[in-house]
């Protein structure tokens, strides 16, 4: 299709009022941080972190950390599904800008991408990482000076990508980095599949949830996320709890997140990501103003090529079906690059 310059320029000021036009304060209530602690600082404050470190550590020694239950002793060295030792081993660590934007701001969000998984999907886009646990073993020690300096060069949070199977490490590290003067958010970016005795143990540290909802039927989480047929039921219980702790998606006075929950769900061809029952199942369960963000960007990696279904990007019409339901539904709090990306698609579909 042909754009004229009147299209192309009206089109993109679409796009770009749809950003101006979904000011950060409609999409989370900003919150007063005087005397706004993080979560960790008031645990700690309270005497209940250090407790929480020796409840979690207990669960190494015969690991249910996750859903797998593989019941595997990591104190002594076993290894389970995940395949993660007793300390945490990390990808990297450095400010990343590929979060949303109250995540980010302007100087970066501090990512610490652990290696390994316990879910191993075969359409993984950090497969290196995930699934072939490439990284560097660290100590607790380590891991809290990594949150320091991040801290130090102006990251607005520690962003902790593939959590679950070091939640004890990580409780750990931050009450070390506490006392070391860490007190920026502590953020929890996690497949979802979570359980919740484990969640009730992170509650009051944590600050900020940002959970993936994959699929909504048994039959795909089995079949795409090695045999994990009860993720769909597991992350949703998972998400009403995270809700239930921190809440909307809180900001400060520049917009940065202070705390609560964004989900993501990553729109995936063929509705195999079963995105309608998604936003159907958001608007029965939660506030409707929670934070969703709908992404468009599901690319074709590691095994994913050896299921045709799954074997190719999505198309248009499928991410823009995607928002459509989301607005049929009631969700008032769509992440704005989900609604700029809809206009892209619009353009190039000629709408
Ligand atoms: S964290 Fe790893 S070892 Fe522990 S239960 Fe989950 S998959 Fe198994």
């Amino acid at each position: 299709m042909m754009i004229n310059r009147r299209d192309f320029i009206r089109n993109l000021l679409l796009m770009g009022g749809s950003l101006l036009l979904f000011p950060i304060s409609s999409y989370a209530k900003a919150e007063k941080e005087e005397g706004w602690r993080p979560g960790y600082q008031k645990l700690e404050d309270g005497g209940k972190l250090a407790q929480r470190i020796e409840q979690a550590y207990t669960i190494f020694e015969h690991c249910q950390l996750c859903p797998r239950k593989c019941g595997v002793n990591r104190r002594k060295g076993e290894k389970g599904f995940c395949r993660a030792p007793l300390k945490p081993v990390v990808f990297s660590a450095h400010p990343h800008f590929g979060e949303e934007r109250s995540i980010v701001g302007n100087n970066g969000s501090g990512t610490i991408f652990f290696s390994n998984c316990n879910l191993r999907c075969v359409f993984c886009q950090n497969w290196p990482i995930a699934h072939e646990g490439r990284g560097k073993e660290i100590q607790d020690e380590d891991l809290a000076d990594m949150m320091i300096q991040l801290q130090k060069i102006g990251c607005h949070n520690i962003n902790l990508v593939t959590p679950t199977h070091v939640m004890p490490n990580i409780l750990n590290a931050t009450r070390i980095a506490f006392y070391k003067g860490l007190r920026i958010p502590l953020f929890y970016n996690t497949s979802g599949y979570e359980r919740l005795e484990i969640l009730k143990i992170l509650d009051g540290v944590l600050d900020i949830y940002k959970p993936d909802m994959k699929y909504m039927d048994a039959d795909k989480a089995a079949k795409y996320s090695a045999g994990a047929s009860d993720y769909p039921e597991v992350a949703k219980r998972a998400i009403i709890e995270m809700n239930r702790q921190v809440g909307e998606l809180k900001i400060d006075h520049r917009g940065i997140a202070l705390r609560g929950l964004i989900i993501r769900h990553l729109v995936m061809p063929n509705r195999v990501a079963g995105t309608e029952k998604f936003v159907r199942w958001v608007a029965e369960n939660l506030p409707k103003s929670t934070y969703v963000n709908i992404m468009a960007q599901y690319r074709v990696e590691y095994k994913a090529f050896d299921y045709p279904e799954i074997s190719r990007g999505i198309t248009a019409q499928e991410f823009l079906e995607a928002i459509d339901w989301a607005e049929k539904y009631g969700l008032t709090n769509l992440d704005p690059q989900s609604v700029a990306t809809r206009h892209i698609y619009k353009l190039r579909k000629g709408g």
